[in-house]
């Protein structure tokens, strides 16, 4: 770095300290101007065992010998989504991490979070898929922000797991931001908004999204990729919103 710019920074340093949005200390070293280094550090991945559908830890003890647990909120539905694994509950440094990753610019965060990501991927992680395929945004929203996080998360996780990112789903109808619905008009929401443009069928896929909510969005991504003929489609998110309780509404 340049002495002019070494200098630059220390001012900036001494008279505009970032303050963590966690912690409330003032730091110099972190991955976004709102969370320290040492509280990404404590982000807390899920315990198994986990909810085959959401990846949300379950209480120990409770599901032993349930090949594939769910939780209160998934309950015995039929799902096109075979399986999501998540990192952590969306809330504290995880959810502030993402805020910064998905809408403050901060695309520089993709590596941390992707290798935060992949470093606590489960033993048993499922295996043999041919694509990593990123949930896509409007092309009007990308343009916007400029890049879109799951692609950006999906081309790290490609190169440390040497499957191919692709791209094949193409969002063809807009959607109201799902944070901005309530529950039970998410599912409704996501509806017709994908579309699959591979010329192969991809017989097992392995979607990836920055967060689960109410999964409506993984789910019809699912959906239309089994229309298309896969088989089994995954999927890995950065986080889990935590719990609803059990008030789904069916659609
Ligand atoms: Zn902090
Ligand atoms: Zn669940």
């Amino acid at each position: 770095m340049k002495l002019q710019a070494k200098v630059r920074d220390f001012f900036l340093d001494v008279f505009f300290p970032k303050i963590c949005g966690h912690c409330g200390n003032s730091f110099r070293d972190g991955l976004s101007n709102v969370l320290c280094q040492s509280c990404f550090n404590q982000i807390e991945p899920y315990q198994s065992p986990s909810c085959g559908h959401c990846g949300v830890s379950l209480p120990p003890r409770a599901f032993e010998g349930v090949v594939q647990p769910r939780c209160e909120d998934c309950g015995d539905w039929p799902y096109y989504l075979d399986q999501t694994w998540s990192l952590g509950s969306y809330e504290g440094p995880l959810r502030l991490a993402h805020h910064a990753f998905k809408f403050d610019g901060m695309e520089h965060l993709k590596s941390a979070v992707a290798q935060k990501m992949l470093r606590h991927l489960p033993e048993n992680f499922e295996s043999g898929f041919e694509a990593i395929i990123p949930v896509p945004m409007s092309p009007e929203k990308e343009r916007e922000r400029g890049y879109n996080p799951a692609f950006l998360l999906g081309t790290e996780f490609s190169t440390a797991l040497g499957i191919p990112v692709k791209p094949v789903l193409r969002k063809v109808r807009s959607t109201v931001a799902q944070r901005l619905l309530a529950r039970d008009k998410r599912l409704q929401n996501q509806k017709g908004a994908f579309q699959v443009v591979a010329k192969e069928p991809i017989l097992k896929a392995l979607l990836i999204d920055d967060v689960f909510t109410t999964g409506a969005t993984l789910e019809e991504c699912a959906k239309v990729l089994k229309k298309a003929e896969a088989q089994w489609v995954g999927a890995v998110v950065w986080g889990r919103t935590p719990l609803y309780g059990s008030d789904r509404t069916e659609v």
